[in-house]
């Protein structure tokens, strides 16, 4: 783990997207970057994981009291998983509407989780649901030299 530099706010704000292993099985990893991409966020970080128990029991660690933890689990260490940090204003709410809700159910058409799938034990991505949480996934799933800072080209196109 590391020190967050202060200042990933406004447009530097990061949050940590997870292609579950349901989304990498079900070859859904492209169209899911694609989304981000088009939205116009930026890519800083990226890994195809396969994640150990310990690391997703500290993950998922408030929700260690659950009935569906011990599945929970097995369901995210059944395979690889896409491990993402996108920057970008505001991402952290955004990419939670993007991502729709827990429950597929309640997802509408349009987002990631109603459109690619109909059950909340298999809801193909997880995405960070405050800058907080942002900030101690991020740490936990990646090290600092694993995030890069790029110059985007386009930024003038997104941002005024
Ligand atoms: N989950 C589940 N059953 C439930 C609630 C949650 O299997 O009744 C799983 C689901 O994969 C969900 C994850 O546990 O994405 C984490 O739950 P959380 O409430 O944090 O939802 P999220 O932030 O992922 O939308």
């Amino acid at each position: 783990a590391y020190v967050f530099q202060s200042g990933w706010t406004g447009v530097n704000e990061r949050t940590f997207i997870a292609i579950k292993p349901d989304g990498v099985q079900r070859r859904l990893v492209g169209q899911i970057v694609q989304r981000f991409e088009k939205k116009g966020f930026k890519l800083v970080g990226m890994k195809l994981i396969q994640a150990t128990e310990g690391l997703l029991k500290e993950h998922y660690t408030e929700l260690r009291s659950k009935p569906f933890f011990s599945g929970l689990i097995s369901y995210m260490s059944s395979g690889p998983v896409v491990a993402m940090v996108w920057q970008g204003l505001d991402v952290v709410k955004m990419a939670r509407k993007m991502l729709g809700e827990t429950n597929p159910a309640d997802s509408l058409p349009g987002t990631i989780r109603g459109d690619y799938c109909v059950e909340v034990g298999r809801n193909v991505i997880h995405g960070s649901d405050s800058v907080e949480s942002a900030q101690r996934e991020i740490s936990l799933w990646f090290r600092e030299n694993e995030l890069q800072c790029w110059e985007d080209t386009h930024s003038h196109w997104i941002y005024n």
